[in-house]
């Protein structure tokens, strides 16, 4: 590409973000890079709307610093993320500020060797915490440079290098702002609106854009999972899971089902990263080992999946007795 088409295409994108780019988002309004940082691990993986409405200013009102997140109990970390799911990222946040309270790096390299941020991350921060003129590969983003570049099955080293070529070292933090908004608004996964898109001039996937980036349907794993409850004085038994995607939090005891066929309780289905979960749910008279009793009034501030919290609900339904737990 000529230098003069470059600069063009630089051009209309700063120009399309000005008017239509999602600005007001808090996390680009501010220089706090642990706000940066922590919106950046809550998008992973959770749409913008949920974040801005459900846990951005919550989780900085309860954890408003490093110092304060890293000196919080994991339990009331894995609190105000409940609901948010792939809880692993409230885990890794959780440890990154104990390990930097006095601040985060300001190098790529340096950030990559905090738990969970790789070079997306890294480079995010970097980029709109930091101001530093490095390009920014997300999912949007690459599905733009790969259409807008004419690329088949493009390996992420290479997209990597078209950014860079692409980006913008006047403005770089908005160039990478833009490119993001113009994958999520307009260069969408299926059908694109090149007809409102700055880029259509000069990209190569404008008449084909299927080509240059395939839909893939999501490939899910069946699970069957069996849960119990048990309630004595008004404390559940709960068990910390310590596996999985789950770990370190708070769980109903998982038990062997045959022994319980008749106490189920209900069942529910549940999806969560690639899998399909079946719940089942029973109540227990007994309790297995190392259970740990907590207050039902308390649960909620101890992190509980929301997998848990619909298993939970099923016992809602139940009446307490001498006994145990009965329908
Ligand atoms: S012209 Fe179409 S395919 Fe090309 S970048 Fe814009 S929206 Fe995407």
């Amino acid at each position: 590409m000529s230098k003069s088409h470059l600069h063009n295409a630089q051009n209309k994108l700063l120009a399309w973000y000005e008017i239509h780019g999602r600005k007001d988002l808090p996390w680009r309004n501010t220089e706090n890079i642990y706000h940066v940082y922590v919106s950046e691990v809550m998008l992973q993986q959770t749409q913008v709307k949920r974040v801005l409405e459900e846990y951005y200013f919550q989780f900085l009102e309860k954890f408003p610093s490093f110092f304060a997140l890293a000196h919080s109990p994991l339990e009331e970390v894995f609190g105000m993320w409940s609901g948010l799911g792939y809880y692993r990222r409230a885990k890794n946040l959780h440890e990154s500020a104990k390990l930097c309270s006095d601040g985060l790096p300001q190098n790529l390299n340096s950030l990559q060797k905090l738990p969970g941020i790789g070079r997306y991350t890294a480079s995010a921060i970097c980029s709109f915490g930091y101001q530093q003129s490095v390009s920014v590969v997300d999912t949007n983003i690459a599905r733009v440079l790969a259409r807008y570049f004419g690329v088949e099955n493009a390996k992420e080293a290479y997209l990597w290098e078209l950014a860079d070529s692409f980006l913008n070292i006047s403005n770089p933090t908005f160039h990478n702002l833009a490119l993001m908004d113009l994958g999520a608004m307009v260069c969408l996964p299926k059908n694109p609106v090149c007809k409102e898109c700055p880029l259509v001039g000069g990209c190569k996937g404008a008449s084909e854009p299927d080509k240059y980036y395939k839909v893939l349907s999501k490939k899910y794993e069946n699970k069957k999972l069996h849960f119990g409850i048990c309630v004595r004085d008004g404390k559940i038994a709960m068990k910390r899971s310590n596996e999985g995607m789950y770990k370190d939090m708070l769980e109903l005891p998982n038990i062997e089902t045959s022994f319980y066929e008749k106490n189920l309780l209900g069942t529910f289905a549940h999806s969560v990263t690639k899998y399909r979960l079946e719940v089942h749910v029973y109540s227990l008279d007994s309790t297995p080992e190392d259970v740990i009793w907590v207050a039902h009034e308390t649960l909620h501030e101890a992190g509980i999946s929301s997998m848990t919290k619909k298993a939970l609900k099923l016992y809602n339904g139940v009446k307490i007795s001498a006994e145990g737990v009965q329908n």
